[in-house]
């Protein structure tokens, strides 16, 4: 019997706004275990929530770019449960009306395109962190996140494979950084996502019993815990039993998935309209002027980098397709006139790094200000092309300002011509066959001489003049 996989991802994004979804509270990661925290993130009673605009405005630009309906009036209801790392007993979420709707993403798997649909995209508030770990034998909360706005992008069941869903996750990925909605860092849990699991025969009309698992934040975690939920589903199915609806999580060290509880109806949440809060309107005003203001697009950006840059289709589409790798690209051009040479560090030095350490660009320590000034010392003749090369090697290694290493390690270009002379003669001197050598045809030899050059120096001369100066001295 072959069977078909249903996926439906939930994916988590948090929006990067300075502030909560609800009070003034800070939304940075990292400080002090509750130093960000306000009295409406504690759930103090009489304090009364304030939504944040600006979590609005950055969920109008996903639906946006990715023609879905706006919601120009949307509104706020209450999922009700307990648990230690929600003070309230509920969560502020959007449910009759969310702020996007219906819209669609395209991806590609293996250079085969899909369009996946997105049912809705609503905005909700982050709980805080239980934290295990800290006390022996007691578990500490954590509000910095609590309030923290979330942009739950709720897709439909038509994700067929777990090599699917991983570029679903890529493309929404892709989507929110830039955007600028969403700084897409998934070890600090900026984007997280449910994945929804069932599986039925081909030609079954009706889809098959869902599991549910919580929580993902990798590529690698979604394609094992999807891979793993489909063998159980098929040993459960094939031995005549049935899948049950629940929750399940997915255990990395042991790669497997296990359940957590059985799947809640949605009327234990009970929801209901959250009082506190009035429902939201966008002004065509405000619509028009997000519309107005969207950030360059990958696509866009594609073919700008062939039509003003002069790079070749593939160089466009591997620098357009991150929004670090493109960063990158361009703050370099602005150092150097020859984008070329800035595609073909990116596409060339820096992709192999990549490959060689089987890492994103975001995970690497070159950031695209030090990369755009390595490129800057270049074209300024501080360090030749190789020399770069070992400096580039050096900040992938040790995260260094690029200044800092040439400093530190002496690497500046030696321009002084009266000295590539000196060296130059002395390589001629002590070299007497070579010479003759060449001076009787050997043209190949002039290499050598370059390269003895070079080596004298620590490949420090600039090639250039040591061309120019050996010419002159072997004539
Ligand atoms: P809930 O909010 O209770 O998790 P939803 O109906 O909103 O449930 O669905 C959540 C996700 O589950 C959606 O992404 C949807 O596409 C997916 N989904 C729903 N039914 C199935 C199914 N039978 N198999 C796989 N995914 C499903
Ligand atoms: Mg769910």
């Amino acid at each position: 019997m072959s069977w078909q996989t249903v996926i439906g991802l939930e994916i988590h994004v948090q929006l990067s706004t300075k502030s909560k979804l609800f009070s003034g509270g800070s939304t940075g990661f990292g400080a002090e275990p509750n130093t960000h925290v306000d009295l409406i993130d504690m759930g103090l009673p009489g304090v009364l929530p304030v939504a944040n605009k600006e979590a609005f405005l950055k969920a109008i630009r996903f639906g946006l770019a990715t023609n879905a309906v706006i919601n120009q009036t949307s509104t706020f209801d209450r999922k009700n449960y307990f648990y230690p790392d929600l003070p309230k007993g509920y969560q502020i979420t959007q449910m009759a009306l969310p702020i996007v709707g219906e819209g669609s993403i395209k991806i590609e798997v293996d250079g085969v395109e899909k369009i996946i649909n997105i049912t809705r995209a609503h905005l909700e508030e982050d709980a805080g962190k239980s934290i295990h770990d800290l006390f022996e034998g007691e578990t500490g909360v954590d509000l910095n996140r609590a309030g923290t706005p979330l942009l739950e992008i709720v897709s439909e069941p038509e994700i067929s494979n777990a090599k699917e869903a991983v570029a679903y996750f890529k493309a929404i990925r892709q989507l929110v950084t830039f955007l600028d909605i969403c700084d897409g860092n998934m070890a600090q849990g900026s984007m997280r996502c449910d994945v929804n699991v069932s599986i039925k025969k081909r030609d079954d009309e009706k889809l098959g019993t869902r599991a549910e698992i919580k929580n993902i934040n990798s590529f690698k975690f979604i394609e094992r815990a999807i891979n793993h939920e489909v063998e159980r589903q098929t040993r459960i199915i094939e031995s005549g039993g049935s899948v049950v609806q629940e929750t399940r999580l997915y255990d990395s060290v042991k790669n497997e998935t296990r359940s957590m509880r059985s799947k809640e109806e949605a009327n234990d949440y009970r929801y209901f309209p959250c009082p506190d809060l009035l429902p939201v309107v966008i002004t065509d005003e405000e619509l028009s002027l997000v519309k107005d203001n969207l950030p360059e697009l990958p696509d866009q950006k594609e073919k700008r980098y062939i039509a003003d840059n002069s790079l070749d289709a593939a160089e466009a589409k591997i620098i357009a397709s991150s929004k670090t790798m493109a960063s990158m690209f361009e703050e370099a051009c602005l150092k150097t006139d020859d984008s070329k040479l800035v595609a073909n560090w990116l596409v060339g030095d820096v992709s192999a790094l990549l490959n060689k350490d089987g890492i994103d660009i975001d995970e690497s320590r070159l950031t695209p200000s030090n990369f755009a000034k390595m490129v800057e010392r270049i074209s300024d003749n501080t360090i030749s092309g190789k020399i770069a090369k070992s400096v580039l090697e050096d900040i992938w290694d040790s995260g260094s300002d690029v200044d800092e290493i040439i400093q530190d390690k002496g690497l500046v270009q030696i321009q002084d011509e009266s000295l590539l002379e000196e060296i130059g003669q002395k390589i001629i001197d002590t070299n007497p066959n070579q010479v003759e050598a060449f001076k009787n045809g050997k043209d190949k030899l002039f290499g050598f001489f370059v390269g003895q050059v070079m080596k004298e120096t620590q490949g420090k001369a600039n090639p250039k003049s040591v061309n120019e100066i050996l010419r002159k001295l072997l004539s």
